[in-house]
């Protein structure tokens, strides 16, 4: 079978980090194209300033994979939809929970594969973390998110901005994993969100959920740590407790810890190869949805100015 034509669309950080060297390391995949208003490409692969351009002039593309701020998602998602061309969207699927259902709808119209990638579901620990869990009782978790943005997010004017998602940027990579991994369904009873006195987002938040159940689970993200970062998620269980930690690379259960490479976007684009091929779609807007009950259900409060 001929590989999928992709074009990457926005040359940041993700595109440069993990989807190069995942595109590159899967043969159902071939790199057409690149796309980026001020980036210069990569040598020997075409590279365009717009998506119009690279729709209008070519080359021909079968799939592109949207790496560009969340804000603009949308508006390119519809432009390689209406052709027929299959999306793979970054984390978080877009802007807003409507827009999403409204590219969903597009893409079951036309026959193309949406692809809502969740990258931190594909961590290591996660798909045992889930299988461990199925059949437990859980009694509380704790999920602690704490990390410097200044390291990790340097010079990036848009996640400050609104649909940027300030600290839930991170923070929905820890919501996508204990959606996928808790064996309940869960909510926001209540929190606080602490913006900046100069900024348009949060830079950290105290939230408390409930499952179905009634277990609580509470979540501390804070982009304000120096020193050893933190991403990780405890939940105590009637048969003990289960730790991912370092983003869900690392498992410990009371049998042990497991610590496996990191195959998170090769295992996203094995993902996106067999959708298209099964003519299928994936969205899951839950992590999102969550996010969102955040901005509407917790108390703001203003924090200190931040000065990158
Ligand atoms: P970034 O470094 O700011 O890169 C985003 C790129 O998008 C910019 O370089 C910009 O290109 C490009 N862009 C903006 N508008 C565009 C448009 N209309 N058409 C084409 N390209 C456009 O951000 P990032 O860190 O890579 O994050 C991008 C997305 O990936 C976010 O949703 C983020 O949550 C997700 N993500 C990031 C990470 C991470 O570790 N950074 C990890 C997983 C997922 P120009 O420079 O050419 O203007």
């Amino acid at each position: 079978m001929e590989p999928t034509r992709i074009a990457l669309v926005g040359m940041g950080k993700i595109a440069r980090d993990q989807h190069l060297p995942a595109i590159a390391g899967d043969a159902g995949f071939s790199l057409a194209a690149t796309v980026s208003p001020h980036d210069r490409g990569i040598d020997g692969i075409p590279h365009l300033d717009s998506l119009d351009d690279l729709l209008a002039n070519g080359p021909a593309v079968d799939a592109v994979a949207l790496c560009t701020p969340p804000q603009v998602r949308y508006d390119l998602a519809t432009l390689a939809l209406k052709r027929g061309i299959h999306v793979f969207l970054e984390k978080p699927p877009g802007a807003t929970l409507a827009e999403v259902d409204v590219l969903q709808e597009r893409a079951r119209k036309t026959g193309s594969t949406l692809f809502a990638a969740w990258h931190s579901r594909f961590a290591a620990g996660v798909a045992p973390a889930r299988a461990w869990l199925a059949d437990r009782h859980v009694s509380k978790v704790e999920i602690v998110w704490r990390e410097d943005v200044r390291v990790w997010h340097p010079g990036q004017a848009w996640i400050w901005e609104p649909g940027g998602l300030g600290v839930f940027d991170p923070g929905i990579n820890a919501l996508s994993i204990a959606t996928h991994i808790l064996p309940r369904p869960f909510f926001l009873r209540s929190g606080t969100l602490e913006l900046p006195a100069n900024r348009a987002a949060p830079i950290a938040a105290q939230l408390l959920f409930c499952d179905a159940a009634g277990a609580p689970i509470t979540m501390d993200l804070d982009w304000r740590q120096t020193g050893p970062q933190s991403w990780d998620i405890t939940i105590e269980t009637d048969a003990g407790t289960c730790k991912l930690t370092r983003g869900g690379s690392v498992l410990t259960l009371p049998s042990g810890t497991e610590h496996s490479e990191d195959r998170e976007y090769a295992g996203l684009y094995a993902r996106f190869a067999t959708l298209i091929r099964t003519g299928r779609s994936d969205v899951d807007t839950g992590p999102l949805k969550l996010v969102a009950d955040a901005f509407l259900r917790a108390r703001r409060e203003t924090a200190e100015a931040f000065v990158e």
